[in-house]
């Protein structure tokens, strides 16, 4: 039911709160977002950093390894020259040596250490070094006696069975990761910081076309001005998606309101003229003296009332139909059946008058239309031609099935309509000067047309004034599904 203008608007309290709502969601929501955004840049550097940091252990160890196994080959050789008198000899000569971090450590068959070597004197170490079978694919540390530092040591087993173990502290290499440490800590800030900025900027730009929306639906509920749009956005992605279809759907909202709004303003201006008169009956029965004169009125006065339930009933209707609101149940059946029981039911009127009344259709012929409505614009035109055609007269209706659509046509041998009259005859209330003698509302051809053109149809009329008229109502003909 068509609710008054007023109740469209929604109440005040409510569109404050709704801009109330709108300015807070947003704002929330771009927050969030934003924190989210800074978080997984924070956690992807922290990440990258872990695996840089890694990567960077993984090489410095191998890097170490390097060092020590170069450093095994050379005492190793210096070994097989002269035994432990040729490393002692090129351990007195070596500065080098002395300088680093080293040392060296051999054990003969029985296990007793026969040469051993440590610039730093970390001679503690050796009592965790342990005996055994060593190899070059074995790797240890052990904590050095200075502390924050780490031996990294290997062994061999010589060619007399002696076994040999060389060891080198990791004092660069915990250094550098320690740098690299420090490094981290400092960029952190900047990190976080180029995070937040960059999760504001973009924020702000993500949501620019929301914004944009919330604007256009604040100023709708502020000002009620429909014709607010949002500006259109060319960025070929959902956000230009969205603000189109946000648009096309404010477009309708707009075209059905002020349909709806038409359509009470006819309403309201269709129903003023019957209401008079229904006033003026009961009016006029109150002035009555005699008892059957005030029935008469108010017989009148009823009748009156009925025809303008009749009237409205038909105006909502049109009126459901102009606003796009009609929703029609399509369905393909033939036309036959649907001709046949409407020439049934007019049945006796055309007898009462003596017209011939034929209707030959292809039996296979098929429409697609919604079938209630459909016998309503059929019923209504039967009936305009019965009542416009005088006694002996001829109504024939006829039908052509094309591929692309159907064309249904109503001829009759009445008295015509004046060609002044022709292109008003669809007009709601709008009756022929000549038929103002006969029943009617001037309404059956508004609602006639208004069904037709609800399926994508139209309707034409061919008439001569005292020889009759044609109507043609052409439907079209959805195209199959593909199979
Ligand atoms: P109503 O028949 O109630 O007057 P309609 O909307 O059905 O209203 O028709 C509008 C006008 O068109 C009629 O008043 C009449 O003048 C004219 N008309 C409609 N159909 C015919 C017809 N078959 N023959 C002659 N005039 C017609």
């Amino acid at each position: 039911m068509l609710a008054p203008h007023k109740a469209i608007e929604p109440p005040r309290e409510t569109e404050k709160k709704i801009a109330r709502r709108s300015l807070v969601q947003p704002l929330g929501f771009s927050i969030r977002l934003n924190l989210w955004y800074t978080s997984f840049f924070i956690v992807g550097a922290f990440l990258l950093f872990t695996f840089a940091y890694v990567l960077l252990v993984r090489e410095l160890r191998e890097s170490d390894r390097e060092i020590v196994r170069a450093k095994l080959d050379d005492c190793r050789a210096w070994y097989a020259q002269g035994g432990t008198n040729a490393l002692e000899r090129h351990f007195k000569n070596e500065s080098d040596w002395a300088r680093e971090s080293t040392f060296i450590e051999v054990r003969n068959t029985n296990e007793v250490m026969t040469f051993f070597y440590s610039p730093q004197k970390d001679k503690a170490m050796l009592t965790r070094l342990g005996t055994g079978q060593v190899s070059e694919a074995d790797w240890f540390s052990l904590p050095s006696a200075e502390p924050g530092m780490v031996w990294t040591i290997t062994g061999t087993k010589l060619s007399d069975g002696a076994i040999m173990e060389v060891g080198c502290t990791t004092e660069n290499r915990d250094e550098l990761l320690r740098h690299f440490r420090t490094i981290f800590l400092f960029a952190i800030i900047p990190i976080v910081v180029l995070g937040f900025c960059g999760g504001t900027f973009l924020t702000y730009r993500a949501l620019g076309p929301i914004r944009e929306i919330i604007g256009a639906v604040r100023s709708i509920i502020q000002t009620g001005d429909l014709r607010a749009r949002v500006p259109g956005q060319r960025t070929e992605d959902e956000i230009e998606e969205l603000v189109t279809l946000f648009n096309r759907m404010l477009e309708r909202n707009e075209s059905l309101i002020r349909a709806m709004r038409d359509s009470l303003d006819n309403v309201a201006h269709d129903l003023r003229t019957p209401l008079t008169r229904l006033r003026g009956g009961a009016e006029m029965a109150l002035q009555q003296e005699n008892p059957a004169q005030i029935k008469e009125a108010l017989a009148d006065a009823v009748e009156e009332a009925e025809r303008l339930n009749a009237m409205l009933c038909t105006i909502m209707d049109i009126s459901e139909v102009q606003a796009g609101s009609l929703k029609l149940d399509l369905e393909t059946f033939p036309l036959a059946p649907i001709v046949r029981s409407l020439v049934d039911l007019y049945d006796d009127v055309a007898q009462e008058k003596n017209i011939t009344v034929t209707a030959g259709i292809d039996p296979s012929g098929q429409v697609t239309a919604d079938r209630n409505r459909l016998q309503l614009l059929l019923s209504n035109l039967l009936d305009n031609a019965l009542k416009y055609t005088p006694n002996d007269g001829r109504v024939e209706i006829g039908a052509t099935f094309a591929t692309d659509a159907v064309r249904i046509t109503l001829r009759d041998t009445g008295i015509g309509i004046d060609a002044d009259d022709l292109p008003r005859i669809w007009e709601r209330l709008y009756r022929g000067d000549k038929s103002r003698s006969q029943r009617g509302l001037g309404l059956g051809l508004s609602l006639v047309k208004a069904f037709v053109e609800a399926h994508g149809g139209t309707i034409t009329v061919e008439s001569e004034t005292g020889h009759g008229s044609l109507f043609t109502v052409t439907l079209p003909k959805p195209a199959p599904l593909p199979s």
